[in-house]
């Protein structure tokens, strides 16, 4: 075979890299595969597919989310309706305890297992942790569910707090490439990020940790992000598609094409084979109910349900019932620890 022939044929070098023997593809056959055309397209999610149920199994697991505190971040992610520097002055909003915890439990009865407190910080001070260790305690107490947490950049011991209180996952995206991250953000560095990961992943939390696409970066970038997680092996990654929200800095980019937004979730799971890789922010509006279905069947094998931070998301009951259609069951809680 030439090389040239040897080049095009990037889907069966993935089902034997892959499938066959089980290693993640690197970046630049992250690169081959979201160049692949549209004329594959069905082809790729169906090889993304058979890896995450080969080695994942046929399960999704279901997470509810909660902002503890919205809005006036300090930071300038230039995706990001909350931070204070953009829009008009947001006042931030706290959540009481008993309204996190009746979240928690709303979020159990629609069978997930893990529930996310996130605040629009840079890092906790203390009295976000004071915060966290009342309302991880009254959950604990009240409601059978796992607490992850995103609550920015932390110290070590505030992640040492954090498992004494016993949260179980950490989200901290590495949002970007880094090539392409000081072109997102400017108020802190990819290399910031990195470390709260590296100390996340050394405590024994469970690591959360993705990033958006549709920020306007290449495809070669794309690609960076997606090695550059294979390379921290997160437990889990959100994959975020670009919502481009008025009043940011890249609230005039265009919406990501759907047919991009699915090559990225089969190329993220070929570079990611045995990740739960979930649908996070923006999916709605990138890709619609179709397109929503062609993820779950070209790699993804975890949803959000409810409200996202910042953007109403669908009724929970949409999405169980798309498992359902799909022959998916919820992940139990049992499975979790
Ligand atoms: S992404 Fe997080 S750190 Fe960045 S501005 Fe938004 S809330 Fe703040």
């Amino acid at each position: 075979m030439s090389a040239q022939a040897t080049k095009t044929d990037i889907l069966t070098r993935a089902r034997e890299q892959v499938l066959g023997r089980g290693g993640a593809l690197g970046q630049d056959e992250v690169v081959e595969v979201l160049r692949t055309g549209d004329d594959r397209l069905e082809e790729l999610l169906a090889l993304a597919h058979e890896v995450r149920t080969t080695f994942n199994g046929p399960e999704v697991e279901v997470e509810g989310i909660v902002s503890l505190k919205t809005g006036g971040c300090p930071e300038d992610c230039h995706f990001c309706s909350q931070s204070g520097q953009f829009t008009s002055p947001v006042r931030s909003v706290w959540l009481n305890i008993p309204e996190l915890v009746r979240a928690a439990r709303q979020t159990r009865e629609t069978g997930a297992s893990e529930f996310c407190v996130v605040a629009a910080v840079r890092g906790p001070d203390e009295r976000l942790m004071r915060q966290m260790r009342a309302g991880v305690a009254a959950i604990r107490a009240e409601v059978d569910i796992q607490v992850a947490a995103s609550l920015g950049m932390l110290t070590q011991e505030q992640v040492d707090d954090l498992v004494d209180m016993g949260v179980h996952r950490y989200n901290h995206n590495l949002e970007a490439g880094r090539s392409y991250f000081p072109h997102v953000v400017t108020t802190h560095s990819w290399q910031e990020r990195w470390d709260t990961c590296l100390m996340v992943k050394d405590s024994g939390m469970q690591l959360c940790c993705g990033g958006l696409v549709g920020m306007g970066e290449s495809i070669e970038q794309r690609a960076e992000l997606a090695a550059q997680l294979g390379q921290l092996e997160p437990h889990e990654v959100p994959l975020n598609f670009l919502n481009p929200r008025p009043g940011t800095p890249f609230g005039d980019l265009p919406v990501m094409p759907a047919s991009d937004a699915l090559r990225a979730v089969a190329a993220f799971r070929l570079a990611l084979p045995r990740t739960i890789l979930r649908y996070a922010g923006g999916r709605e509006l990138t890709l619609g109910d179709l397109g929503t279905r062609a993820g779950l069947l070209g790699g993804i094998n975890a949803v959000i349900v409810g409200n996202y931070l910042t953007t109403l998301g669908r009724d929970p009951a949409e999405d169980l019932d798309l498992l359902a259609d799909l022959r998916m069951p919820v992940k139990a809680l049992s499975e979790t620890f």
